[in-house]
């Protein structure tokens, strides 16, 4: 039985992306693919093969790595190559030019793949290390298993009875001819389901979607890819403007077939906010149900008893540590599973599961081989020594793509001790804020990326942020994105600051574009001199304090006319008043 240090199963983007690292390092290992090709779940999905991965190829600045911040769908790579860019010119891409990148990226870094190869089952043996067995009873052994199986199954909820007589996202019949001039129930509150609707929304008389108990989430109202984008809202759009389709709080019960080939249906509406408080149960028929509730990223039937990963959320994800590893020892998940610990950033999708995956690689060279967690070191001695030091971070904010991308799930870390700083990049926070050599460290600072809406108050209309936030008040009224500093004194957190939004997120000398020239102020370096006092309140470098007052110099300032009646018109006001400013 050949034994390999690391077993892959699954040749979707996250085994190519672990493999890529792998082979880069030399390690033995193999990726175990079911399907004859890597990327197999895009020959099929999205059912209407268009991506909501944005391949946004111009962006006006021309670092590799700014750029990766747009490209949601190339794979990492030293090479810089493949880069998506160059298999598709649309915004929202074609899954089948996204299977032929992948194929691509497969061979151009010759990546140790055996295809038609479907795991069947993962044991370990008496020496504790795994056994894998496929379908045709072929074995290896390994030291550990990364898993990057993906969307494994349909999840069926258990709280419908008769779920499994709908058509299901997967696989039902999308001709639209079908569904002409005829009711459609479309069980599902996610993207999944709104991309079925839209497909339908011209050629069905009535479509409803069932979203269950409570609103649907709009990603530009939570920032979070994963809820419904906007390319998916024709079918909401139609409700709003009265064109017979309907998003219901409807939470289907029961569904049984009709003899006219359609369906009953038993569906409860909540209603906690009428007079009254209650719940209505509706007798419903529809000619067609969809059912698109997601799906499932476990395998248990693969592990033996003794072996069986723990899986939460309805035995939907498997539970991961804060290093991506299962509840089994040297049992690791990559791909859209990563997403169990992250519903905010991208780590379902392949914009943020990339840089968790190499992440999680150079966690596994820490780990198991030894290697230091990559950093760099920086003297720290002198007010120079500062200046140096706030310039590359401000050089490294305005581009990074991994920190860009995972906010508030990957950082770079600050360790200050013996008149200099070593800066750790791309780590897990809850990874740093685990281990002692962080977390019990007297003095770090953990730097990363977050959005601010959260403390304008709750309901407050994205769209009304159409303005630069108040210089009178303060940077920490930041909303969009912008990086976060966070002081730790032997894992006790003394001080929090950030930098303010920017619409390019670029800071410093970095942020010069013609376009930029007119809508962000140039300050005279208010930021390097900002993160120079946060690092300085930290190191104790020197006793100076750098100017943080900002002069504006490419836009002016003229008060509200006094005979212009004040309307802010719905204008978000931060609530947070601004602290003496450093002079
Ligand atoms: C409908 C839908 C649309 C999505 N659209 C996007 C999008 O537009 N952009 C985006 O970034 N993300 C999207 N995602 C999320 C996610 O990125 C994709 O699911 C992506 O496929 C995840 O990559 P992966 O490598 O984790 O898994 P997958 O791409 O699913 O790859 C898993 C691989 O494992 C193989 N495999 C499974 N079981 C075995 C076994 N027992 N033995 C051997 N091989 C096995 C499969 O054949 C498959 O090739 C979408 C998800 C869904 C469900």
């Amino acid at each position: 039985m050949e034994h390999l240090q690391y077993i892959i199963v699954g040749a979707g983007p996250a085994g190519l992306q672990m493999a890529y690292f792998m082979e880069r390092a030399g390690h033995r290992y193999s990726v175990l693919e079911a399907a004859p090709v890597p990327g197999a779940f895009f020959q099929t999905q999205p059912r209407h093969r268009m991506l909501l991965s944005l391949n946004k190829r111009f962006n006006g600045f021309p670092e590799q790595e700014f750029n990766m911040r747009h490209d949601w769908n190339s794979l990492l790579s030293e090479e810089g190559s493949p880069l998506f860019r160059d298999y598709s010119e649309d915004l929202y891409p074609k899954a089948d030019d996204y299977v032929r990148y992948l194929a691509d990226f497969a061979v151009q870094h010759q990546l140790r793949i055996r295809y038609n190869t479907r795991v069947a089952s993962i044991t370990r043996d008496a020496q504790g290390l795994f056994v894998i067995s496929d379908a045709d009873g072929n074995q290896w052994s390994c030291d550990r298993v990364i898993m990057g199986t993906g969307a494994c199954a349909p999840f069926m909820p258990s709280d419908i009875d008769g779920i499994e007589c709908a058509a299901g996202y997967e696989d039902h019949d999308i001709d639209p001819a079908l569904y002409e001039n005829k009711t459609v129930l479309i069980i599902g509150r996610g993207n999944s389901a709104f991309e079925v609707a839209n497909h339908l929304a011209g050629r069905a008389a009535i479509i409803h979607v069932a979203i269950g108990n409570r609103p649907i989430q709009l990603a530009w109202e939570t920032h979070f890819a994963g809820h419904v984008r906007s390319i998916n809202n024709t079918m909401l759009e139609m409700f709003h403007v009265k064109a017979l389709h309907g998003a219901l709080g409807l939470c289907v019960r029961k569904l049984r077939r009709t003899d006219d080939g359609g369906y009953d249906v038993v569906a409860e509406e909540e209603v906690p906010h009428w007079r009254e408080p209650g719940m209505l149960e509706l007798q419903l028929h529809y000619d067609h149900v969809i059912r698109c509730t997601g799906f499932k990223y476990v395998t248990p039937e693969l592990f033996g008893d003794e072996l069986r990963p723990e899986s939460c959320k309805k035995n939907k994800y498997p539970v991961l540590d804060s290093a991506w590893q299962s509840s089994v020892p040297e049992l690791y998940y990559v791909g859209t599973s990563m997403g169990v610990r992250d519903k905010q950033a991208a780590s379902s999708f392949i914009h943020g599961f990339r840089y968790n995956i190499r992440a999680l690689f150079r966690l596994l060279e820490h780990r198991y081989h030894g290697k230091e967690l990559p950093h760099t070191e920086y003297p720290l001695q002198s007010a120079s020594d500062l200046e140096q030091l706030a310039s590359a971070l401000l050089e490294r904010l305005s581009n990074t793509a991994a920190l860009y991308q995972q906010f508030g799930v990957l950082c770079d870390v600050l360790v200050f001790e013996d008149g200099r700083c070593t800066v750790f990049h791309e780590l897990p926070v809850a990874y740093v804020l685990e281990q002692a050599r962080f977390s019990s460290h007297a003095n770090i600072i953990v730097v990363n990326f977050e959005y601010g809406f959260k403390q304008y108050p709750q309901g407050t209309n994205p769209l009304s942020f159409i303005t630069q936030s108040d210089e009178a008040s303060s940077r920490r009224c930041a909303a969009f994105l912008h990086p976060a500093f966070r002081h730790y004194r032997n894992g006790q957190l003394v001080e929090e600051d950030n930098l303010g939004d920017s619409l390019t997120l670029r800071y410093s000398r970095h942020r010069v574009h013609n376009v930029m020239q007119t809508h962000e102020p140039m300050t005279d370096d208010v930021e390097r001199n900002t993160v120079m006092n946060i690092i300085n309140r930290a190191s104790n470098t020197t006793s100076e304090v750098f100017s943080e007052t900002v002069h504006l110099v490419n836009h002016a300032f003229r008060p509200w006319p006094k005979d212009r009646p004040l309307d802010t018109r719905g204008l978000p006001r931060c609530p947070i008043s601004e602290p003496e400013a450093a002079e």
